[in-house]
């Protein structure tokens, strides 16, 4: 068995609900039968009551990126210029899919220890009125920031234009909602703020967008990157386009039970509680957190500066050996920088932010700051 650490902080994949792995044992039924088409409908059912939409959402058989992709495949179209707001490293991601798919993309960019400006989306959507699609990661967990992302769906809603956002890291976390915030396509995933395990994309998905996917030739079909493919897989006497994962459905289901039964602002306030004592120790040790702003801090990871003369691994490797702590380290743009500690889902607890805090200051103690 692979050594699994005590505290296992890191920014996703998470420790999952004890609950969810024993969900994960359980038999695995035939996709071709009526109850387990019954079940897949009833877990379809449940994540709409947890995504808070009024239509149904598409689970995709794949990691989170899988949906991000599959989202610029479908919803750009050739003609289509994109605005992509870029605040890290997965915003910054998203340019070559939306520039493989569309006319052309104009990228936003800010530093990535800060957010998106609503009024320089305002500006650029005034200079290019022809911008036709919004792309933004809410919270780009490399950089633990939060983009103000109802102010600009709100802005893209009155411009008209369609809105993926990637809120892979933020949903489940804190107060964010696809119909909320206006998106279009609005992607998560089970292995981040839900707790459950990776292998699924949860995508929500406007009914403009899915009738702009329908009437769009070129929108994948018959292809892992279809959305349309999954739209209706689960009624029955349809097939699956593939044959579903049937243990993670399983997870899933027992993950937004947990959701439910916790009540949504119990667990969003979790993770806030959670984030304010990992900030607070983080500060108190003389670290600097990575946001520019502290406002701008996700609830959802801590993300904070490596003092100078030190290395990440060093520092990590420490926790780890002497604490039995897991951080991530950062990540493209943010590696070397900074550490992350990550409260989603199961880790979103008060003792974990205060163990963390524990471990970084005796390994601080130890590389002699
Ligand atoms: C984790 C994460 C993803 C998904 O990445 P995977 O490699 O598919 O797990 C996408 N966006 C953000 C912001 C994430 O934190």
């Amino acid at each position: 068995m692979l050594q699994v650490p005590a505290y296992m902080l890191t920014t996703g994949p998470v420790p999952a609900y004890p609950e969810v792995l024993r969900a994960l044992g359980q038999p695995v039924l035939y996709d071709y039968t009526d109850a387990f088409q019954a079940f897949y409908q009833s877990v379809i059912e449940k994540l709409a009551q947890v995504m808070r939409i009024g239509n149904q959402p598409v689970i995709m058989q794949g990691e989170a990126i899988l949906g991000i992709e599959a989202a610029a495949a479908g919803l750009i179209a050739r003609q289509d210029v994109v605005l992509n707001l870029v605040s890290g490293v997965y915003g910054k991601g998203f340019g070559p899919w939306a520039a493989r798919y569309g006319r052309e993309v104009i990228e936003l960019a800010v530093d990535y220890d800060d957010v998106i400006d609503p009024q320089a989306v305002e500006a650029v959507l005034k200079q290019r009125p022809d911008i036709s699609i919004i792309a933004v990661c809410h919270h780009d967990t490399p950089s633990g920031t939060l983009n103000p992302l109802a102010e600009i769906g709100a802005i893209a809603a009155r411009h008209g234009a369609y809105l993926i956002v990637d809120a892979v890291s933020s949903f489940g976390g804190m107060d964010v909602y696809p119909e909320a915030v206006h998106a279009d396509i609005f992607i998560t995933s089970p292995s981040k703020c839900l707790g459950s395990t990776p292998g699924l994309t949860l995508a929500a998905v406007s009914d403009r967008a899915w009738q702009k996917m329908a009437g769009y030739p070129d929108a994948p079909r018959a292809s892992f990157l279809s959305l349309l493919d999954w739209k209706e897989a689960w009624r029955a006497g349809n097939a699956f386009p593939v044959t579903p994962s049937v243990a993670e459905i399983y997870a899933l289901n027992t993950a937004l039970d947990l959701y439910l039964a916790e009540g949504a602002e119990n667990v969003w306030a979790r993770h806030a509680q959670t984030a304010q004592i990992a900030r607070e120790g983080v500060k108190a040790l003389g670290l600097e957190l990575w946001p520019r702003q502290e406002a701008t801090a996700a609830p959802t990871a801590t993300v904070f500066k490596v003092p100078d003369g030190i290395s990440d691994v060093a520092l990590r490797d420490l926790m780890l050996r002497d604490h039995d702590v897991l951080v991530s380290l950062g990540r493209k743009d943010t590696a070397g920088k900074v550490l992350r500690i990550g409260h989603m889902g199961a880790s979103a607890q008060s003792e974990f932010a205060a163990k963390a805090v524990e471990a970084l200051a005796g390994a601080l103690k130890k590389l002699k700051i």
